[in-house]
This record gives C-alpha cells, sequence and structure tokens, in this order.
C-alpha cells in the first residue's frame, strides 16, 4: 500500500524500469534424483497411517528415506504442515529461506528446508496431484509458503476473540501430547508452515495477502520423500477450505489423512540423509571455527 508523501526524483522511471534479477537461480541447488526417489516409491509398502480430526492436529513419524502422502478424504480442506528433526526439535521447517530458494508456492520437485544453522533439504514433494492448476487469474496458487499459520494471537488483536482450534494451537497440542512437553514449551517449537492445498496470493493493486476456496478435492494428495528423520504435525485448518475465514467455527471442516511408506531393501542404494550445512560458525571471529 501506499502512501507516499515525497515527489519522485527526475529519473524515477529510469530507476523503475531496471530489470530484476533472480537472487537464488535453482540450478545452482543441490538437485533431488526424482527419478531415484519415485523408483523407489514404486517398491514401497504401506507402513501406517494417522487420520487428523477436523480442527485439530496429529503428529506422525517418518523415517529418513521413507515417504508421506497427505491427502484430502471428505471435503475441500487445508492443512497447515509442520516438520521437525526428529532427534532434534530445534531443527526445524524455515518457510521463508524455502520461499527465498523455491517461490511462493511449492509442487513436485520443490524442497522444504531446515533452519539455520543445519540448513538442508528436510523433505522433497515427489507428487502433486494439484500440479495442473498452475497460476490462476487472480495471481492465486496452492501449496503456499507465504502464509504464517492461523493463530488466536491475530485474532484477538483485530477482535479481541479467544479462539483455541486455530492451526498455531493445534499444532502446539499436537506437539506437546507427542513429547510431553509443557504447552507452553512445545508452542515455542510450532513455526511457519506449508499451507498444503491451500490457495493463496498477492493482490496485485495493494500486494495484501489473499486467499479464495482451495481447488482440492476428496482423492487429491501431496507426496514427500523424506530426507532426514522427521517428526512431522499437521493441523487440520479451522478455515476449512479457507474461502472465508480462519480463527472461528463457522467454516465447514474435513479431517486430512497422512500415510508414511516404506521403500523395498535397497531400493535407495548408495543414498544417503543430506548433511548438515558446511558454514563454519565462526561468523568472522578468528578461533572459534567449528565442525557443523
Ligand atoms: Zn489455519
Amino acid at each position: 500500500m501506499s502512501h507516499a508523501t515525497h515527489p519522485a526524483p527526475p529519473d524515477a522511471d529510469a530507476r523503475r524500469s531496471i530489470a530484476p534479477v533472480i537472487c537464488y537461480p535453482v540450478d545452482a541447488l543441490p538437485q533431488p534424483d526424482l527419478d531415484l526417489y519415485r523408483s523407489a516409491r514404486a517398491t514401497a509398502e504401506k507402513t501406517g497411517e494417522v487420520l487428523v480430526p477436523p480442527r485439530d492436529a496429529r503428529c506422525f513419524h517418518v523415517p529418513a528415506g521413507h515417504v508421506f502422502r497427505i491427502s484430502s478424504v471428505k471435503g475441500s480442506q487445508v492443512g497447515d504442515l509442520n516438520l521437525w528433526n526428529a532427534a532434534d526439535l530445534s531443527e526445524r521447517f524455515y518457510s521463508g529461506k524455502t520461499r527465498a530458494l523455491h517461490g511462493t508456492h511449492l509442487s513436485t520437485g520443490d524442497r522444504m528446508w531446515s533452519s539455520f544453522p543445519a540448513l538442508r533439504p528436510m523433505a522433497t514433494i515427489i507428487d502433486d496431484t494439484l500440479d495442473w492448476y498452475g497460476k490462476d487469474d487472480f495471481g492465486g496458487s496452492v501449496h503456499d509458503v507465504i502464509g504464517t499459520r492461523c493463530d488466536p494471537y491475530t485474532g484477538n488483536l483485530l477482535s479481541g476473540s479467544q479462539y483455541h482450534h486455530c492451526c498455531h494451537s493445534n499444532l502446539t497440542r499436537a506437539l506437546a501430547d507427542e513429547t510431553r512437553l509443557p504447552l507452553a514449551e512445545a508452542e515455542a517449537h510450532a513455526h511457519d508452515v506449508l499451507n498444503v492445498f491451500m490457495c493463496t496470493g498477492f493482490s496485485p493493486d495493494t500486494g495484501q495477502y489473499f486467499m479464495k476456496a482451495s481447488p482440492v478435492r476428496p482423492g487429491d494428495y501431496l507426496e514427500f520423500f523424506a530426507e532426514i528423520d522427521l517428526l512431522g504435525a499437521l493441523s487440520t485448518c479451522p478455515g476449512g477450505d479457507c474461502s472465508s475465514e480462519h480463527s472461528s467455527d463457522s467454516a465447514a471442516c474435513h479431517p486430512l489423512l497422512v500415510e508414511t511408506f516404506a521403500p523395498a531393501r535397497g531400493a535407495l542404494e548408495g543414498w544417503r540423509p543430506p548433511a548438515p550445512n558446511g558454514y563454519d560458525r565462526s561468523h568472522g571471529r578468528t578461533g572459534t571455527a567449528r565442525q557443523p
């Protein structure tokens, strides 16, 4: 939104006409071996499933090299996904860096990157039944990493409400139940999400974040290859298909299914989980370099 109070300089048009450069060319990133992941997936057998009830969240574990699938099962529903290193909750999904590396919305071949100092792929998307959607006439697309997660604090800020089934609270309860951490400690581990099946964008005139009814239908799914041992949590957003609002019980909500699959022994021959980032962490102070 513009509230300009200063006159444009004489060369304003020339400054605006400078072409942008892509910050992080994707071809500079280590590329996932999708053919290997897919051939391993073809051998995989189901190992478990968790049905996430409406307006709630559940945790699930996925060992490195296994696959998990999030499916729409009853009606159009958006899911908010958190991922942690199963052995170290301080390594968690980094939505902002993932957005900088892959763009505003994720699909097949894109990866969910972890926080500093590890900064490595946690999961790689290997299948997306909504990949046909592309970008609509409003600038909307699916599976964004631009939203945060709906939370009770913003609702309170805007309307004074006390609502307890926002994704932030759902994820907090699920993690507390899974880890036996006190609620306040678990809350500190909840983080910005991958908005699974959500359709979002920025309005071209004001640059404001918008959402619209998700195109997801029962049978649609998003499938991931776990690059490291993962603890995941998925919240069924109280916004349902996110066509109108969050932070209340007014929207129609549906469950989401999480299934896990194990590839056959030997199907990932030669593959190893990615190592943590190689930066020495000395930050310019001499004599403090550490092996990552
Ligand atoms: Zn939500």
